[in-house]
């Protein structure tokens, strides 16, 4: 279902003369009621009747992690502090965190842009929401719920962690959409199988996974063992929260919410914009946002942008799935390296359960990348019967994937980490300062 069709089916010539003018709004507010844009507009010469076409906002300085960190707590508020509602914040697990604050209005198009999200995983008023998002700061579990909460679905407000009784009320509540992190979500599979509960026991229709990056390949292992239509949702707190961009039922890519959140693709190296198409670094502008505009937003996010009418009849852009972060890919002897490509390697192979981790270490001047696998049974398959075969399939798979070898250490089955929040999947023990 198209939750605001006037909105996401608009026509691309009128959604550019809408955003233009909303662009040149925001940069006027920016401007007038934030210093730090007042003083980063200035020095870099540029002024809001500068902005007379789409293509000047290249003309506009960006704004990084570090210029929010700087403002804390509430120096890029474009409102009295009284005007503001609720804020959130990033986690700050390194540094300071990012404050994000939110006006009647913000909150309102938080809502909107989540109620198109939802209605893209089918949601609609006869839905029961399991919300293992966290509530509190982060903004994963308000958000989440003002969206349900907008198209009239029941919402079970469960958030994260007591995994005994997320499954427990799924199955009693018979939620239908589950909206939590993709990690999580195999976790609750892993459970429910512990527990011998069947997945068409269940009544989960679809899921809303994001906050972390995953592959095409964990989405094929979800969805079958959780038998739903497990789809991608993207967002930031520095931006609003969840409901940046969510991916519909064609799977193809995510429909950003563009008449909200202006997307522009850059080189993370050279700065400057990319043709539409091309992969490079995710840039965001806040169109709407009162509370706390954001100018040119460098989210450090590795994709492509897809213009033209998606199958699902949306004509908001549509990016690729994450491949990676700009400050997160790991340099190996030189070679760039994902961890979502090791994950791909590992998903590939009969019987993997996707639960890994990276550990990256410099023994000797040179760069050692291991990973640790849990086995399970399937593992060893008629032709693959001892530990050393297991291994070496796995170092195969990974070379194919990445092209340098690496060493492979199984480990007990259950015996990583789970997270009931963003997994942790690489340890970086090289000290590089
Ligand atoms: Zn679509």
């Amino acid at each position: 279902m198209i939750w605001n069709r006037e909105a996401e089916c608009m026509a691309r010539d009128e959604m550019e003369e809408l955003q233009l003018k909303k662009l040149q709004e925001v940069v006027k507010r920016a401007y007038e009621n934030v210093s730090y844009y007042k003083k980063a507009f200035e020095d870099a010469d540029v002024f809001p009747e500068d902005i007379e076409t789409l293509e000047d906002i290249e003309k506009l300085p960006f704004t990084s992690k570090t210029d929010l960190r700087d403002a804390y707590p509430f120096g890029m508020f474009a409102v009295s502090p009284d005007d503001i509602v609720e804020v959130h914040t990033t986690s700050g697990t390194t540094g300071k965190p990012t404050v994000s604050g939110y006006t009647q209005n913000d909150l309102e198009l938080w809502s909107e842009v989540m109620a198109r999200a939802l209605s893209m995983a089918g949601g609609d008023r006869t839905d029961r929401i399991q919300n293992c998002y966290g509530y509190g700061l982060f903004t994963g579990g308000l958000g989440v719920h003002y969206g349900a909460q907008k198209i009239g679905a029941t919402v079970i407000p469960i958030s994260a962690g007591n995994t005994m009784r997320q499954v427990e009320i799924m199955q009693d509540f018979g939620s239908t959409i589950l909206t939590c992190t993709p990690s999580y979500a195999m976790y609750l599979a892993e459970v429910l199988e512990n527990q011998g509960v069947s997945a068409d026991k269940i009544n989960l229709k679809a899921g809303v996974f994001g906050a972390e990056m995953w592959t095409e390949e964990m989405r094929t292992e979800i969805e079958k063992r959780l038998n739903l239509s497990a789809l991608n949702i993207y967002g930031l707190t520095e931006i609003i929260g969840p409901g940046v961009a969510q991916e519909c039922s064609v799977k193809e890519g995510l429909h950003i919410f563009d008449d909200h959140f202006y997307p522009e693709i850059i080189n993370p190296d050279t700065l400057k914009a990319l043709p539409s198409g091309d992969k490079g670094e995710l840039v965001l502008t806040t169109l709407t946002r009162e509370g706390m505009p954001v100018i040119r937003f460098r989210t450090r996010d590795i994709t492509a942008l897809r213009y033209g009418q998606c199958k699902c009849g949306r004509t908001h852009v549509k990016m690729d799935r994450i491949t990676g972060r700009s400050d997160d890919m790991l340099k190996i002897r030189g070679v760039i390296v994902f961890p979502s490509q090791i994950e791909r390697a590992l998903l590939k192979i009969e019987g993997m359960e996707p639960q890994y981790q990276i550990i990256v270490s410099r023994p000797q001047q040179l760069d050692e990348l291991e990973v640790q696998v849990e086995t399970s049974p399937a593992l060893f398959s008629d032709e693959v019967k001892h530990v050393e075969e297991v291994k070496k399939n796995i170092e195969k798979h990974i070379h194919d994937e990445i092209g340098i070898r690496v060493n492979i250490s199984l480990v007990e089955p259950q015996s990583l980490p789970r997270s009931e929040g963003k997994a942790v999947r690489v340890i970086d023990k090289r000290d590089l300062k």
